[in-house]
Formats: structure tokens, sequence, C-alpha cells
């Protein structure tokens, strides 16, 4: 049933209105202006959340405009500091010039991560699809001179990412997450219950390599799954976070973290590309319609 459905809202979901689509999108991106994620930002911060910023878009074809994006998010990282707000920034490689030129977005990522040393941020490399796999890796490794501005991403669903944990110098700092493009069966894991398996199995490896964990679900079971092996291991609470996306409910369990201490970050997207991160969001994690169209009606 919830199959169909899905199917049909991604059919549709083009010819609704962009007004429309923005009712929804509003819950999930905090506004167009870097004035209005920063509202936003402030406001959960005031709840004792931390927050990463997003400038949403991809895919960035166009050299000025890949300067452009990079020199926005230097500004971001000055005016965090500025405003002492509790936030880093995630980047996306192919927002920043990786489709252009491997020169470029190696350019981009060190002004950044230049930034963020200057002005004592962080940046988090999100993962995108396996294209980019290796190039975002490289990045990472080859930028260890900065490892405490910098973190990444691995997708428990691609099978090549026990290994590239188990490669990763001591002390990284990674984000931990499902994965959310349509890879292939030859490289990713399908099954959504070998999924959840590889992603605690994941947890526990980096772990136990000292490695700082960013915990990324809205999966409960993994959230208190994820804890019961945190205290099996007695880890210090300054060696792991848990990460939300901004509008999705997860109210009770945040409380229940925060009760206890425990760090909770939410990604924060925002940016006059709302419209196609939206859409894209919805064709590529098909579930997401479910909670979008009960979020409309409710
Ligand atoms: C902070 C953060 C950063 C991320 N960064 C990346 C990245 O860099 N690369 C990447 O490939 N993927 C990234 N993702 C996406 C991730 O890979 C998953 O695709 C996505 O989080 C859904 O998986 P889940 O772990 O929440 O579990 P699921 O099993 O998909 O969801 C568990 C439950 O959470 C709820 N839920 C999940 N999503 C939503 C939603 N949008 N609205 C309302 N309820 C929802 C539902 O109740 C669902 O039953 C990120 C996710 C988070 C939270």
């Amino acid at each position: 049933m919830f199959y169909l459905l899905n199917k049909l809202i991604i059919v549709l979901i083009p010819i609704v209105p962009k007004f429309i689509v923005k009712i929804f999108a509003n819950k999930y991106v905090a506004g167009v202006t870097t004035k209005e994620a920063f509202n936003v930002v402030k406001r959960l911060n005031k709840n004792n959340l931390h927050c990463t910023l997003d400038i949403l878009g991809e895919h960035t074809s166009d050299l000025k405009q890949s300067i452009a994006i990079s020199n926005k998010y230097q500004k971001i990282i000055q005016n965090i500091e500025k405003e002492n707000l509790d936030c880093n920034i995630s980047i996306k490689p192919s927002h920043i010039g990786s489709d252009i030129s491997d020169d470029i977005f190696k350019k981009n990522i060190n002004d950044l991560l230049e930034s963020s040393r200057k002005y004592n941020s962080f940046i988090r490399i999100d993962m995108e699809d396996s294209k980019l796999t290796d190039l975002t890796i490289k990045t990472y490794n080859n930028n260890l001179e900065y490892k405490t501005h910098l973190g990444i991403v691995f997708q428990a669903y691609l099978k090549r990412t026990e290994n590239d944990i188990k490669k990763l110098d001591d002390n990284a700092n990674i984000r931990l997450c499902k994965g959310i493009y349509n890879e292939s069966e030859s490289i990713a894991i399908k099954n959504s219950e070998m999924i959840n398996k590889n992603y605690l199995k994941l947890l526990e490896i980096a772990l136990d390599k000292n490695i700082f964990v960013g915990i990324a679900t809205h999966d409960e079971k993994i959230i208190y799954k994820s804890l019961d092996i945190i205290r099996s291991k007695n880890i210090n609470k300054n060696k792991f976070e848990f990460q939300m996306l901004y509008g999705v409910p997860m109210n009770k369990i945040v409380k229940e973290l925060l009760k206890e201490n425990i760090n909770v970050r939410i990604y924060v997207p925002y940016g006059k590309n709302w419209y196609d991160y939206s859409i894209r969001r919805i064709k590529e994690n098909p579930n997401i319609s479910k909670y979008i169209i009960q979020n409309l009606f409710k």
C-alpha cells in the first residue's frame, strides 16, 4: 500500500505547485538566507542543541560559482565565531567544485580549512554518491594536519565501509549514517535489516579505534542499541554525539538524550536550492514522502 503511495507521490511531486512544496519544505529547511538559518541555529542552541549548517546545493558546474559558495561558507565560519554560535558546517564536495576538477575542489577545501583553523571551527565533508567516495576519503586523509577541524561521513549501506573505517587514522572524526543514495547491489547492502546490523557493527569498530562518532540516524532502535554499545564499552561522552536532521520529529528521544547530558547535533540545511533539495530527497528516499504527506495533513 505504502509502496504504491510512494510511487504515486514520486510521479506527482514534480507537478505539485512550488508554494505547496514550500509548505512541507519549511519544516525541513531553515529558510533561504543565512540570517534565517542563523535564527534557527540560535533557537536550537537555546535548547542545548549543537548544529551543523549546510548550504543546499550540489554538482556545481561553474568555476566562479564554486568559488562563491566556498567564500560564502568562509563568511559563515567567520560569523559563527562572531555571533558565538554552537555550530559547525557540513559541505558537499560536488557543491564546491569536485565536478569541475580535483584541483578546484582541493583549492576550495583548503581555503575553507584555513578559515576553520583561524576561527576554530569544524568542517564535516558530507558523503555523496559512490562516485565520490574515493575522492572524499582521499581529501580527508590528505588533510590530517587539520584533523581537529575536519570530519568525514561513512555510509553503512556500502560494503566497502568496514574496510574504509578500519584503515582510518585513530582519533578520526566520522559521522555514521545509513546512506541516502540509490547504489547498485554490487557495492551496497539493500536489505534494511542488514544495513542496521552493519551500522552497529561499524559503530563498534569505530569506537574501538577511539574514533569520534556522530551517530546520524532517526532510527530509535539503532539509537537505543548504540547507547547499549556505548555504555558497555564505557565510552566517554566527548567521543560521540547523536545527529539528526532539522525538522524530523525526534523530541522525545532528544529530551532523553539531553537529560543524560549526551550531545545532540541538528543538521540544518538552508538556501535558495530548497526546492531541488526537497524534490531530490523525496525521489532518493521514497519513505520521506510518507513523512511529508503525514506532516502536511496533520
Ligand atoms: C545528521 C544527518 C546527516 C546525514 N548525512 C548524510 C550524508 O552525508 N550522506 C548520506 O548518504 N546520507 C546522509 N544522511 C541520511 C542518512 O543516510 C539516511 O538516509 C537518513 O537519515 C534516513 O535513515 P535513518 O537512519 O534515519 O533511518 P530510517 O530507517 O530511514 O528511518 C528511521 C525512522 O526515522 C524516521 N525518519 C527518518 N527520516 C525522516 C524524515 N526525513 N522525516 C521524518 N521522519 C523520518 C521515521 O520514523 C523512520 O521510521 C544523514 C542523516 C542525518 C540524520
